[in-house]
């Protein structure tokens, strides 16, 4: 029997990887616009700063995620997400000594999820951090160069979401009248939920299950809790999306799955994706670093589910170049097609040389099986004449082309 990936973990094909080629590019040139910088941490970290900064009672820590003892007995984690690690690299090399800090991260995040069409137990994220900024202008301008990514790499009917889970003052009374309210719908609560619903009673609110969705139903509202500074900043971000042209729809049972968001929390949806709509999701975490042994620093911060836009772009169509695959008949065009193919890859050109012998008939098939938009054919005769002949592969036409304008030609999809 042959050997498969691991479940819930894929490999990324060619078809697929130029979508998100094209994700990651749009992302540096639009996160690098804004003043972030890119940061890479490992992708293990000591299992106690994951249960330290998302929340021992979160669903993540509780049951999703890779824990194994290394070598020696120390307990390591694949990370789940990629604040905790930012946060942890922001302390051990005091970048606090700059004022703000905006740095970006791209890659593989690891939670034991049932796998389905966008969820898996490998996935990657684009995630973004403003680090030591408390203006509800840091949390608006970070959500439009969202949008704005979202609107760059076409992804259509991007929504935003956003709510505001206060702060340690005002959450504390929230709490409060939240476990009033869910004691009496206990009944109709999960096992989790009321479990957790001493130490954690926002978690209802993010429960998946029917009876718990239908039993917070009438939940009081977080927003009516929320102290004055509170209130005033989250006015203040919506003030502040709306002079960027964005209508935010607020969500007040909108908890987040970590525990460590503050204030602002955000979600965007897309359309097309079924129940795995959301493509982005952050929110403020005022107290993160200062809890890791950090000074107060406010921040910020988003992640990106690169599988579902990915998912999303392809519906639309693609980003792959097309492919041009190039015969040469003879000594002599097979030694012009050296200098002739290293001028087209400079120009971009995505050319393949076909170096198989045999009858031309048969290397057309093997260009056709090779994905070829186009295939190129130079012999003696078009030698002689500073031509080829090109074929396109979708309608059969055929064209013979100087070498220039074949290379204009050929670029086109
Ligand atoms: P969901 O509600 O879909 O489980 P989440 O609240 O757990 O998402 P976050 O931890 O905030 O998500 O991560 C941000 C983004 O990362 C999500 O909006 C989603 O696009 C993506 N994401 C999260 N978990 C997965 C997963 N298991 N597989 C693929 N993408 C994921
Ligand atoms: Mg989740």
């Amino acid at each position: 029997m042959s050997i498969t990936a691991i479940r819930g973990f894929n490999d990324i094909l060619p078809g697929d990887s130029e979508i998100w080629r094209h994700i990651e590019k749009e992302a540096h040139g639009i996160f690098s616009s804004y003043g972030f910088s890119e940061i890479k941490t490992p992708i293990a970290e000591k299992t106690e700063l994951f249960k330290r900064s998302i929340g021992e009672t979160t669903d993540i820590v509780e049951k999703e995620m890779y824990t194994f003892a290394d070598r020696h007995g120390d307990l390591i984690t694949l990370r789940p997400e990629g604040t905790a690690s930012v946060v942890r690299a922001y302390i051990e090399h005091k970048l606090y000594t700059t004022p703000v800090n905006k740095l970006y991260y791209f890659g593989p995040m690891f939670r034991y999820e049932r796998p389905q069409k966008g969820r898996y137990r490998q996935f990657y994220q684009i995630g973004a951090e403003v680090l030591g900024d408390a203006s509800p202008r840091a949390d608006a301008e970070a959500l439009a160069m969202l949008m704005s990514f979202f609107e760059r790499i076409e992804v259509k009917g991007a929504e935003l979401q956003i709510n505001s889970l206060g702060c340690l003052e005002c959450r504390a009374v929230y709490k409060e009248r939240l476990k009033e309210y869910l004691s009496g719908v206990a009944s109709r609560l999960c096992e989790n939920c009321l479990r957790r619903m001493e130490a954690n009673p926002l978690r209802a609110l993010d429960c998946k299950s029917p009876g718990c969705i239908e039993a917070t139903e009438r939940a009081p509202s977080i927003l009516d809790s929320l102290c004055g500074a509170c209130k005033d900043h989250f006015e203040k971000v919506k003030y502040y999306l709306r002079l960027s042209g964005i209508e935010p729809k607020i969500n007040p049972r909108m908890v987040r799955g970590l525990d460590y968001y503050t204030k602002t929390t955000f979600e965007i949806t897309s359309t097309g994706l079924g129940s795995q709509n959301a493509v982005a999701a952050g929110g403020r975490y005022d107290r993160l670093v200062s809890e890791l042994g950090g000074p107060e620093t406010p921040c910020f911060g988003f992640a990106i589910g690169i599988e579902r836009v990915a998912l999303i772009l392809k519906e639309g169509g693609g980003y792959k170049k097309p492919l041009t695959v190039f015969i040469a008949l003879g000594d002599k065009a097979e030694e012009r097609s050296i200098q002739l193919l290293k001028g087209w890859r400079e120009r971009g050109i995505r050319v393949v040389e076909d170096f198989s012998t045999g009858a031309l008939k048969n290397r057309m098939k093997r260009a056709d099986r090779m994905g070829a938009r186009y295939t190129v054919i130079l012999g003696e005769d078009e030698l002689n004449s500073g031509v080829v002949a090109i074929k396109d592969m979708k309608t059969s036409a055929q064209v013979k082309l100087p070498f220039d304008l074949a290379a204009d030609r050929v670029s086109i999809e």
